[in-house]
């Protein structure tokens, strides 16, 4: 199997692309496919700060890398999400990553502020994935507003993205769709640009990314996930891709190029209101985080009360 760029020995087969990688044209490919998503799709330019928001799983720390490695100004911003040992782990990797690069890191610890995801979900009664969205959302939010970051970077692959166009058409979700894209433009005043380099790159490759540049990430999936239907879609359409290598970069580019541009403005119900309380964007009078916290701190008073009863 030889290089199909340089016809050295292969070492990396890419059977959706049809092509063979050695080391180098591999790294080269990699950097070359995102670069172009940043310029193509008009993300970023290499005088905006971009906050890229990292988790310590690969997609993110290879988002980063390449990132840094193109030249981009960039700032990380890991939140240590309160989910135990897992969370530990992700928030060791990340400093670590930022620590070796002499890149500018801003860690935010959850159970500082009372908010640690595990025991928010318990007090709450809410499925642990829907309270740590809403904790993401907010503070990615928040943090590039009030840092004066234009844009928000984050490592969703054409995995992560295909599978949640399979859940988003199988539910036929329609505002899901319209506001399903790689760029979203912000629609409030303190909402900045949401961008997604690796929409287009599997998670195969990101993982060979990885390992090629010796990136050291926390291997192990959230354990919340389990079970999640995410990963059931993601199955199905790793089995798909197997049987017709491609399948999945087709039908999230079939769907951007094809399906988006005829559905109804993503904005097509206005654009949100202003949480009440803290000032940021809300749907309805109070924000899903403001009422997230405000259950929390209800849940955990009733308890004190009660226990000291
Ligand atoms: P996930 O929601 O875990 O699939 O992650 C999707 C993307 O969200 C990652 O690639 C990161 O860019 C970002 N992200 C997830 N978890 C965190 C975290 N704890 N801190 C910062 N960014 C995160
Ligand atoms: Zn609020």
């Amino acid at each position: 199997m030889k290089c199909t760029r340089c016809k050295a020995p292969a070492q990396v087969q890419l059977r959706a692309h049809n092509t063979n990688f050695c080391r180098d044209c591999f790294l080269f490919f990699f950097e070359r496919q995102v670069e172009r998503a940043i310029e193509k799709e008009r993300m970023f330019t290499r005088d905006e700060a971009v906050l890229v928001a990292v988790s310590g799983g690969k997609d993110s720390l290879a988002l980063w890398e390449v990132m840094h490695g193109l030249g981009f100004q960039t700032t990380g911003l890991h939140l240590s999400l309160g989910i135990g040992t897992y969370s530990d782990v992700s928030t060791e990797k990340t400093v670590a990553f930022a620590t070796a690069h002499g890149l500018p890191l801003i860690t935010v610890k959850l159970a500082d502020e009372g908010l640690a995801v595990n025991e928010v979900a318990g007090l709450t009664r809410r499925p642990a994935c829907s309270a740590c969205g809403t904790m993401k959302r907010h503070y990615f939010d928040q943090l590039a507003i009030d840092r004066g970051f234009p844009v928000v970077a984050t490592g969703h692959n054409l995995d992560d993205e295909a599978a949640r166009l399979l859940g988003n058409v199988l539910h036929w979700q329609m505002p899901h769709l319209a506001r399903q894209r790689p760029v979203l433009e912000p629609t409030h005043p303190r909402f900045v640009r949401k961008v997604k380099p690796l929409f287009r790159i599997s998670e195969y490759e990101t993982a060979i990314y990885s390992f090629l540049r010796r990136i050291d990430y926390v291997v192990d999936e959230c354990p919340n996930a389990v079970g999640a239907t995410q990963l059931v879609y993601k199955d199905m359409l790793n089995r798909l891709e197997a049987a017709s290598p491609g399948s999945k970069l087709t039908f999230l580019q079939d769907f951007l190029s094809r399906a988006q541009p005829e559905l109804p403005s993503a904005n097509a119900d206005g654009p949100p209101q202003t949480c009440v309380q803290c000032g940021m964007p809300a749907f309805g009078e109070v924000c899903g985080y403001c009422r997230l916290v405000r259950e929390t701190t209800a849940k955990r008073e009733r308890r004190a009360a009660s226990g000291a009863a």
